[in-house]
């Protein structure tokens, strides 16, 4: 009898978990992914701000998968999906048949209509996002340095990380220690200490997921770290030579989105029901509606949690959705009873301001300041892939917290700004 073909498209936290769920499965397993890289995207934001390079926060998913014969990985991008064909389309112009389907497609940053703003304003996603990122901070700084115009050298030390949440706050208490404590002694004519960062939020605090006494530390921690944190305000323009918040002007060169996430299109590709956020509403089994073959999950799901708010987008949730899948196709192939309906389990929410303060909410138990920073670190450490990428980051932060170094430095690839002769 021919194999069962299982399809997983995207190699992000959920698709790993779906296919590390079905280890000694008798299946035909192939991954599709655009990127040949897993990318653990918590990381990111170090990257971003010199903390660490790319290849210690990203594995290439062949090598990943080399020991399981029965996986195939494919380089390509899905661009539709065939359900009464039980066929997914390619890119690179194939046409994969599948017996199931499982689309964890994940997501990327929304601009609210302002797709304009993308190109000044990156948002943080993947790793050519974080190097871009990286970039335009260093190049700021060395510009600072060069130009003799006082108000040109404000504009370039003034960096404006637009959304409070996680992404915002980290990016924000980093940038706030490369200007304090970094920089300093490498710039002569400079003082990078009196670099600006903003982080401008609509909402009213920072760390909206968290309860309101980690958001209001974790704003004081903000700014002890000279971060000038403005909340219940919306920016209204973002161009090169600025933002506009509300209908004030800043003058700054560097602007990152970290705010709004909008799903990939597999609602569309299944023609499923979506939300505002383009997320494919699923039943507690995972699946689309009226057709048990296709999964969706991680960040391109919707679905909801017993308390009826719906499953939130981060790592946690995309692998349990992963292996509960797994255990579904398994019981099936098994021709067992199906696993009672997906059920998520909140196991706590973390975030880092600079160097050595973060803050964890498990529920009734909070943690703040260096202890939160060491719990932080090793959970980070524990959920990397593999015993190098641990030892390289431990070490990688080890140094930095004897040393004050940050070692990723580079700066890669060309930028030109208008204000550049
Ligand atoms: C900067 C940042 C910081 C974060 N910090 C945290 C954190 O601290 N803690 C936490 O729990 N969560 C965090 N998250 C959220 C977490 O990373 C996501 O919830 C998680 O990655 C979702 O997993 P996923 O598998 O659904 O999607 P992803 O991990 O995004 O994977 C999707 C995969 O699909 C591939 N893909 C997309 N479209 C196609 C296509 N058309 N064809 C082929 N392949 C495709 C992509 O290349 C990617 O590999 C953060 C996210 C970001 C961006």
């Amino acid at each position: 009898m021919a194999q069962h073909r299982i399809v997983v498209v995207g190699g992000g936290f959920a698709g790993l978990s779906v296919i590390n769920g079905l280890k000694g499965t008798e299946a035909d397993i192939t991954l599709v992914d655009r990127r040949n890289h897993h990318l653990f995207q918590p990381l990111l934001y170090q990257v971003a701000t010199t903390v660490l390079a790319t290849s210690e926060i990203a594995w290439p998913i062949r090598r990943l998968f080399r020991t399981r014969r029965e996986v195939s990985t494919l380089l390509d991008e899905v661009t539709g999906v065939d359900r009464l064909a039980k066929t997914v389309s390619l890119r690179s112009g194939a046409v994969l048949p599948y017996d199931t389907l499982v689309l964890g497609t994940g997501a990327r940053h929304a601009y609210f209509g302002h797709d304009e703003w993308e190109g000044v304003a990156p948002g943080l996603k993947t790793l050519e996002d974080a190097t871009t990122i990286r970039r335009r901070i260093l190049l700021a700084f060395e510009r600072a340095e060069l130009t003799d115009k006082t108000l040109e050298a404000d504009a370039l030390l003034t960096f404006a990380i637009i959304g409070a949440g996680p992404t915002g706050v980290e990016l924000a208490g980093m940038i706030g220690e490369l200007a304090n404590n970094i920089l300093p002694p490498e710039f002569r004519k400079i003082d990078t200490r009196r670099t600006r960062v903003l982080l401008i939020e609509a909402g009213p605090r920072v760390l909206p997921a968290f309860s309101e006494d980690l958001s209001e530390y974790a704003k004081t921690a903000l700014g002890k770290l000279g971060v000038d944190v403005r909340l219940g305000q919306a920016v209204t323009a973002i161009t090169e030579e600025g933002v506009t918040i509300g209908d004030s002007f800043v003058p700054c060169r560097t602007v990152v989105w970290a705010a709004g996430v909008q799903a990939s299109p597999a609602a569309k590709w299944v023609d499923a029901p979506a939300d505002r956020a383009g997320r494919a509403q699923v039943g507690q089994d995972l699946t689309v509606e009226g057709d048990n073959d296709v999964f969706v999950i991680g960040d391109t799901a919707l679905v909801n949690q017993v308390n009826g708010k719906p499953v939130p987008g981060i790592a946690p949730a995309a692998k349990q959705q992963g292996a509960y899948v797994a255990r579904v196709i398994k019981a099936r192939l098994e021709g067992k009873a199906a696993p009672a309906p997906f059920r998520y389990r909140h196991q706590g929410s973390l975030a880092t301001i600079g160097k050595r303060a973060a803050v964890i909410d498990f529920g009734r138990i909070k943690l703040t300041g260096a202890l939160a920073w060491w719990i932080w670190g090793l959970a980070h450490i524990y959920f990397l892939i593999g015993t190098r990428s641990r030892l390289a980051v431990a070490w990688s932060w080890l140094w930095i917290y004897l040393s004050g170094q940050h070692s990723a430095r580079l700066i890669t690839q060309k930028e030109t700004l208008k204000s550049d002769p």
